[in-house]
């Protein structure tokens, strides 16, 4: 059987070579098994992306560059003539011994454990928005309730804040306004910048320590507690009650 035609060609150029004696062949197949290098053929069976970035290594890619600008020295520079160079900022050295000064509202230790003995009778109570509204809904009466509170005579006062923010209620709390403008009330008037009520009464009682402050708002009166000598009136159980007060005065608590 003579061979395909296009095999006989090669076959006929390339003479066979003489093949190795047995022993040789095999010793030849166990150093290639050891050995730790690649085996052949090993380059062309890289993965296809590893292959195709062989050829591009070592160039540059290049990005078409398009509004491109002159380059501008800056204003600083040192090529510029002194006078016209514009002056760098020297930062002020800090002294690492001088100490960082925080604010931090410094209260009177005096008052911590001591009924504060600036307040009266008469009372003068601070009273907040809340409170007002609530009294109403309660159905008490706000001076006669303060003075079934304290056995003493109270007068209530109203600060510009509250009464804006009372106003600020509309039509629907209008009885809350009839209440503040009540002439047994003392209006307070306000120096200070913004309207905020809660800022408002907790500066004055820090700045004044001769008022109480009557409110039902939890956050409030969590920041009037942090001041010593201010008692708090609230209401519970459809009457005022007072905090931190001592225990003579007034009603009793329960
Ligand atoms: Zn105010």
């Amino acid at each position: 059987m003579s061979p395909p035609p296009w095999k006989s060609g090669l076959q006929e150029r390339k003479a066979a070579p003489p093949t190795p004696p047995l022993r040789l062949r095999f010793r030849f197949r166990v150093a290639f098994q050891v050995s730790r290098l690649p085996p052949p053929g090993y380059l062309s069976r890289r993965p296809r992306a590893l292959r195709t970035n062989l050829g591009n290594m070592g160039k540059q890619k290049k990005t078409k560059k398009y509004a491109t600008m002159k380059r501008m020295i800056s204003l600083r520079d040192q090529r510029i003539k002194e006078k016209e160079r514009m002056k760098t900022k020297h930062k002020k050295e800090e002294d690492p011994s001088t100490m960082k000064e925080r604010e931090i509202p410094q209260y009177p230790s005096c008052l911590f454990f001591q009924y504060n003995t600036n307040l009266g009778p008469p009372y003068y109570i601070l009273v907040d928005t809340n409170f007002i509204n609530f009294s109403i809904k309660a159905k008490l009466d706000l001076v006669q309730s303060m003075m079934d509170c304290l056995y003493a005579k109270c007068v209530p006062c109203i600060t510009d804040c509250v009464m804006a923010e009372i106003e600020k209620l509309g039509q629907k709390y209008r009885v809350a306004l009839r209440i503040a403008k009540d002439p047994r009330f003392e209006r307070l008037p306000c120096s200070h910048k913004g309207t905020y009520a809660d800022d408002c009464l907790v500066q004055r009682v820090t700045q004044h320590k001769c008022y109480i402050v009557a409110t039902v708002d939890r956050d409030l009166k969590r920041r009037i507690r942090k001041i010593p000598g201010v008692p708090i009136m609230y209401i519970s159980n459809h009457r005022y009650n007072i905090e931190r007060m001592p225990d003579d005065y007034g009603a009793p608590r329960f």
